[in-house]
C-alpha cells in the first residue's frame, strides 16, 4: 500500500495547549494525527511515516517529558528519535516498558502507513505526576488497547483522550479492542472534571462532555439493536452486515484486523 502525506500542517496554540495536526492519507483511509504539550509534557509523538511534518513542532515545543497514551506505532513512532535528540524521559503504562527496548512487530498495511517503531526505553507511568506547574491524574482507560490510558490535566481541567474517542459512531474497530471495555472506559472519564477533551486523531473536542455521551449512547443503542437480531436467530455474520452494510475500506485493506465483526462479537459474547 503506498501513502501520501498531506502537506498541509497545522501548528497551534489554543490556550495552555500547543499542538500539531498532520493528516495522513491512502487510497483507503485519511486520518489526522495530533501531539500535545502542555506545561512542559509533551503527549504521544505520532508516527514515524510523519517524522518531518512533525520536527519542525518538536523544534519549537517546550518540553521535558513525553507521556504515551497507549503502545500504537502512530503514538509511538517518534519516541526513538526523541529519545536521542532531546533526552527527555519517555513514561507509558507499566504493562507496556518491556515492549519498547524491543523491534516491535507491526502488520504490513500498518508500516507502510504509519511506519515501524524504533526501539526506545520507557518508565512505568505513575497514577499521579506533577509537571512544571500541574497536577495530574493518569486514568486507566482500556479498550482500544489493554495499556490505553486517559491523562488528566488536573490543574487545568484538560482531559486528553489518546485513542479512547476518535469518532462518536464507531464502525469498526483493531481485533485486539475490546469495545466492551471502551463503553466502561468512556462512562468512567465522565466522573471526572474535566473541561476540554483532546483526542489525538479527532482534536480538540467541541462540546466534550456530550461528544463522550454521544458515543457512549451510540454503543448502547448498538448493543440493543445487535441482541435484538441475535434473538431473531441471526448469527454474527448477518447481524453485522445487517448493521453496517457499508463496507469500510480498511477492513479489506487490513486482512479483517479492523472490522465491524470485532464490535458485533464482543456484545454477542456479553449477551
Ligand atoms: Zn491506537
Amino acid at each position: 500500500m503506498s501513502y501520501s502525506v498531506e502537506t498541509m500542517r497545522d501548528v497551534f496554540q489554543h490556550e495552555d495547549v500547543f499542538g500539531v495536526n498532520c493528516t495522513i492519507k491512502t487510497p483507503e483511509i485519511a486520518m489526522a494525527v495530533h501531539s500535545y504539550v502542555i506545561d512542559g509534557v509533551l503527549i504521544d509523538t505520532g508516527s514515524k511515516t510523519l517524522r518531518h511534518e512533525f520536527e519542525p513542532f518538536f523544534k519549537e515545543a517546550d518540553f521535558d517529558q513525553i507521556v504515551l497514551t497507549h503502545f500504537h506505532e502512530d503514538h509511538t513512532g517518534n519516541a526513538a528519535i526523541l529519545e536521542k535528540e532531546y533526552g527527555a524521559p519517555i513514561f507509558i503504562h507499566q504493562m507496556s516498558t518491556h515492549l519498547t527496548p524491543n523491534e516491535t512487530r507491526v502488520p504490513l498495511y500498518r508500516k507502510a502507513v504509519w511506519g515501524g517503531v524504533e526501539p526506545f526505553s520507557s518508565k512505568p507511568l505513575p497514577r499521579t505526576f506533577k509537571s512544571r506547574n500541574d497536577d495530574w491524574t493518569v486514568i486507566d482507560t482500556p479498550g482500544h488497547t489493554k495499556d490505553h490510558v486517559a491523562l488528566l490535566n488536573e490543574s487545568k481541567g484538560i482531559l486528553f483522550t489518546g485513542d479512547l474517542f476518535i469518532t462518536p459512531k464507531t464502525k469498526v474497530v483493531i481485533v485486539d479492542e475490546n469495545i466492551l471495555d471502551t463503553l466502561d472506559s468512556l462512562k468512567k472519564i465522565l466522573i471526572f472534571q474535566f473541561e476540554d477533551i483532546y483526542c489525538q486523531h479527532a482534536g480538540r473536542l467541541k462540546k466534550p462532555h456530550q461528544m463522550i455521551q454521544m458515543k457512549i449512547d451510540y454503543l448502547e443503542e448498538l448493543e440493543g439493536k445487535i441482541l435484538n437480531l441475535r434473538k431473531e436467530g441471526k448469527d454474527v455474520h448477518t447481524i453485522t452486515a445487517e448493521l453496517f452494510p457499508k463496507i469500510n475500506p480498511i477492513v479489506q485493506a487490513s486482512n479483517t484486523e479492523w472490522s465491524p465483526l470485532h464490535i458485533v462479537r464482543a456484545f454477542l459474547n456479553r449477551g
